[in-house]
């Protein structure tokens, strides 16, 4: 097929995740190995609202595969939400002759995308971006292999204290719509409970089995707790518990943004740098405004139009797994 793609664009938009830089490199050598000329926009769509906008070369990219956060920078913008702000950020496009966008982010930034490309005649392409992994169509996201290791070392460490004193620890863990991190994080540190919000929590069975535990003086406890679970995250589970356990010495930490940094995984890097790879060859194959996603390690194209949050989709035996196994 004949490239018709001469120069592209590539930014990170909404929120960030590690492995972002792996991607914007892959991205950028793809495109000049074919001959493509690379522009990087700072800040997402707010960069090419305020034209914002250099053009990057091989090393641009050199010695950030392995750096966290972006280095084009991150934002989220309100004024590509209306029409006028989508024109001026398409003549910005236009002055620097670039024919071709990737973009990412999350299904936000894909939503803008998708509004964007449906107006004018630039194709984007996304690339699967969020530690939450929340995304349909993609079994994995860039950046959440990397926060859900940075949790569960941090709950590693929380346990360890939390065994020297005989503690009820809470542990939350970001995930305002989506319970992965808590999950697998959960899981892999052994956690009695996790509080996730795609399920209903039922907060007197855990509260009978904390009061059976007290009595038998086990009270070494760790409960994984999404920010976005049923009652509003760890605060408000420790003061539903110390009210049912007045004996119990009840902790809570909340990891907050360090899931969000550090250095990328491997596999954070190495799906970054595919993902990359074939957002190019998608614009060069005329593959376009559809997001790479990966299902049975296979690329997966996803039309952008389609592109929504992954709601509700643990089951039951991902609980059954937790229950049986801190038994
Ligand atoms: P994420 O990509 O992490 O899900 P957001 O939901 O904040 O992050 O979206 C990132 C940006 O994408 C928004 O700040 C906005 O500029 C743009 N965006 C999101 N939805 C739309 C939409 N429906 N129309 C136009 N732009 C949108």
């Amino acid at each position: 097929m004949q490239n018709k793609i001469k120069r592209i664009g590539v930014m990170t938009s909404g929120g960030d995740a590690p492995g972002m830089n792996a991607a914007i490199r892959a991205v950028v050598r793809t495109a000049l190995y074919h001959q493509i000329e690379v522009f990087g926009i700072m800040r997402g769509y707010q960069g090419m609202i305020d034209d914002d906008i250099f053009q990057m070369d091989s090393r641009s990219v050199a010695n950030i595969i392995q750096r966290g956060g972006t280095i084009l920078k991150s934002a989220r913008c309100k004024e590509f939400m209306e029409p006028a702000g989508r024109k001026k950020a398409y003549d910005n496009l236009r002055k620097h002759e670039i024919d071709g966008l990737v973009i990412i982010g999350g299904d936000g930034s894909f939503r803008g995308a998708c509004v964007f490309s449906s107006e004018f005649d630039i194709p984007c392409i996304g690339l699967a971006g969020t530690i939450d992994k929340d995304i349909s169509g993609t079994d994995f996201t860039i950046g959440f292999d990397t926060a859900v290791n940075t949790a569960v070392d941090a709950i590693d460490k929380i346990r360890d204290t939390m065994d020297a004193h005989d503690r009820i620890f809470i542990i939350e863990v970001m995930g305002r719509d989506a319970g992965y991190i808590a999950l697998h994080s959960g899981i892999a540190t052994g956690a009695e409970n996790i509080l996730i919000p795609e399920r209903k929590t039922d907060i007197n069975n855990i509260i009978q089995s904390l009061q059976e535990k007290e009595r038998r003086k086990k009270m070494v406890n760790l409960i994984v707790v999404a920010e976005g679970d049923d009652f509003g995250g760890a605060n408000e589970v420790q003061k539903i518990l110390e009210e049912n356990l007045p004996k119990s010495e009840i902790r809570v930490c909340i990891l907050g943004h360090i899931q969000r940094g550090g250095s990328p995984s491997c596999m954070d890097r190495v799906l970054a740098s595919r993902m990359g790879y074939h957002a190019v060859e998608c614009l060069i194959e005329g593959r376009h405004n559809v997001f790479v996603g990966i299902q049975n390690n296979k690329m997966n194209y996803v039309p952008l139009e389609t592109a929504v949050k992954n709601k509700g989709k643990i089951g039951e035996e991902w609980m059954k797994i937790v229950k049986i196994l801190a038994s």
